[in-house]
């Protein structure tokens, strides 16, 4: 598939995006898909108001599509200046310059024909039956949903009252949008994926139980009919601790893991923020590169574990000594970066001096004191970081030069 070929899906109606499993950029939208948009982001319409998928990470999807599993995502996107739901259907291509490419193709809104008037005002559980069996004494958590009311619980098995906490009647007095903790936001969602065919896509939210706690959960939710009742089955799958994984592998993903800081990655992430409504650094920034004097000696004299140990007491003082809104990096072994954002030159040198106070002041039993060099430089419009880092790594060289201990700036 070459970039040109993209152009003949402007002929079609069906909103299509064409996004980079890797960089989750959007690498074409058809003339649909660009009226739905507005001027917003892949990223406000699968994180909008309205908005339910699967996966946080749309590489996480490949797998999956590659076994050419269903999978649908909720969107939020725009018509006539409001928001409202698109239901997307993800399929996979792959692009010999761009790798795997998800396709995100719009399904069109059904009206809810067989959901208008649903008699399950007066729902009643037939205690015999298929269903029954079914339902109570299937061991995932099963709520049955009357879309036409407003969301309203008519019934929940077994396992959904211990995973929820509350009785049957308990529960059967409450509406979706007050168990999740989208709130009404929920109600457009719901419509929408009752009106999917096929229904029971995984989508991700989080509820809330009778306790007040809440829980990370992947719902299975579509359209059924029982008993002549037109309803939505959700079948719920408790993700929590897939969800805490998931956050300690993208935590580690960020940090270096001696020190706990953030690695020299991150550093390029922040700074290579092409979105400046995202970038912290609005206006000018300050940079320190902190460089820990001798360090080899302390290894040669005291061995390695001890150098250790005082790069990771050292690590604690430059986040003691930095501003809420800095950010401490480990450049690489006995080398820190700190960030300063919106940080003028002089307020800098202040930082850095205030650092290398401290470091001197540091004590660990057993060894000599040490200290640290430091060079700092605000960094000029329009200067590349290289640049940056060129001036901010001479003026830590003349620091060294000038008996180390030193603060100086480019
Ligand atoms: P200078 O004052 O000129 O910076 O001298 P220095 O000894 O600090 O600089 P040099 O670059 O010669 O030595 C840095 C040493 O840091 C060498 C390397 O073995 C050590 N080092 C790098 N990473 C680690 C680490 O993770 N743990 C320990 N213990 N040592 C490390
Ligand atoms: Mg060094
Ligand atoms: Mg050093």
């Amino acid at each position: 598939m070459s970039l040109p070929s993209y152009e003949a899906l402007n002929f079609i109606k069906t909103p299509v995006w064409l996004v980079s499993s890797v960089s989750e950029q959007v690498i074409f939208a058809n003339l649909a898909a660009t009226a739905l948009m507005l001027n917003k982001s892949l990223n406000d319409m699968r994180n909008g108001v309205f908005s339910a998928n699967a996966q946080h990470l749309l590489s996480m999807y490949v797998p999956d599509l590659k076994s050419e599993l269903d999978i649908i995502e909720v969107w939020t996107v725009w018509r006539d200046q409001q928001e409202t739901t698109l239901s997307c259907r993800l399929s996979l291509a792959h692009d010999e310059n761009i790798g795997d490419v998800i396709i995100f193709e719009g399904i069109a809104s059904q009206m809810p024909t067989g959901l208008k008037a649903s008699r399950s005002a007066n729902y009643q559980r037939k205690k015999q039956g298929f269903y029954a069996r079914f339902f109570l004494t299937n061991s995932a958590p099963m709520l049955l949903i009357d879309t036409a009311r407003d969301g309203q619980i008519v019934d929940a098995n077994l396992a959904a009252l211990n995973f929820y906490g509350y009785t049957h009647d308990a529960i059967c007095s409450k509406h979706t949008w007050e168990i999740n903790t989208l709130g009404r936001d929920i109600l457009p969602i719901m419509n929408e994926v009752a009106r999917l065919p096929g229904g029971h896509k995984p989508l991700n939210f989080v509820h809330r139980l009778a306790d007040g706690s809440t829980r990370h959960v992947q719902t299975y939710a579509g359209p059924i009919e029982i008993y002549g009742d037109k309803l939505m089955l959700c079948i719920v799958h408790d993700i929590t601790e897939q969800k805490r994984l998931e956050q300690e592998l993208e935590h580690a993903a960020m940090r270096d893991s001696m020190t706990g800081l953030l690695n020299r990655r991150q550093f390029y992430r922040i700074t290579e923020q092409t979105n400046p409504s995202h970038l912290p650094l609005q206006d000018q920034f300050s940079l320190l590169l902190v460089d820990t004097d001798h360090f080899k000696n302390i290894n040669d004299v005291f061995g390695h574990l001890k150098g250790d140990e005082v790069l990771i007491s050292l690590s604690r003082t430059l986040e003691a000594c930095s501003r809420k809104d800095d950010f401490v990096f480990r450049w690489g072994g006995e080398e820190f970066v700190i960030l300063l954002p919106r940080t003028q030159l002089d307020i800098a040198m202040q930082v850095a001096e205030t650092i290398r106070a401290a470091v001197a002041r540091i004590a660990i039993p057993g060894l000599p004191r040490f200290t640290v060099s430091i060079g700092v430089a605000r960094h000029n419009p329009d200067e590349s970081i290289d640049e940056l880092f060129k001036r901010v790594d001479d003026a830590l060289y003349r620091a060294k030069n000038d008996g180390r201990n030193k603060v100086l700036a480019a």
